[in-house]
């Protein structure tokens, strides 16, 4: 059970992915998720690192896609400022809005990785459909109402993954 909400990579922030590393895996294409793992909590200004990131992720050949729960407005703002498509209102962990995301990028569930800085949206959502899926840190700790609610239950889940050693890459 505790596997299901157990990603695969855990990480500081999306600079410390190591995408040599990803390319090996054979995956082609990412699924990110937009609130506090590429920008802060309702934030759309870009920095020059985030966008030298979807650069260099580009030059190794991997597509990206944008998958958010968040509202179409800002989401597609931010999306087009980094030229890269997006899901919006994505209902994560539903599967549909993956679904979704993998059929704009014309790859299948094993060619891809699912980002994201929440265990029971992101990394459930991709672990319930066999994604690989990789942990960050928020970027920041505002954010919505509820996310710092569900925050407590993920410290308890982390922990426990933690101290069972399912989790193996931990910075
Ligand atoms: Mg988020």
């Amino acid at each position: 059970m505790l596997k299901m909400f157990c990603p695969d990579m855990y990480l500081d922030n999306i600079y410390d992915i190591d995408i040599e590393y990803i390319k090996k895996k054979n995956i082609k294409g990412l699924l990110i998720d937009l609130d506090n793992t590429l920008l802060p909590w309702n934030c759309c200004i870009i920095d020059q690192d985030l966008r030298d990131w979807v650069k260099k992720c580009k030059k190794y050949g991997l597509s990206l896609c944008i998958v958010s729960n968040n509202r179409a407005r800002r989401i597609n703002e931010c999306a087009k400022e980094l030229q890269i498509p997006a899901v919006t209102r994505a209902i994560k962990p539903r599967k549909k809005a993956f679904l979704k995301g993998l059929s704009i990028l014309g790859i299948e569930k094993n060619q891809v990785a699912v980002i994201g800085d929440q265990i029971f949206t992101d990394i459930f959502g991709a672990k319930r459909m066999g994604i690989f899926a990789i942990l960050v840190k928020p970027v920041c700790n505002r954010e919505f109402v509820w996310t710092r609610l569900m925050r407590k239950f993920e410290g308890i889940i982390l922990k426990l993954m933690i101290r069972k050693g399912l989790i193996s890459m931990i910075k």
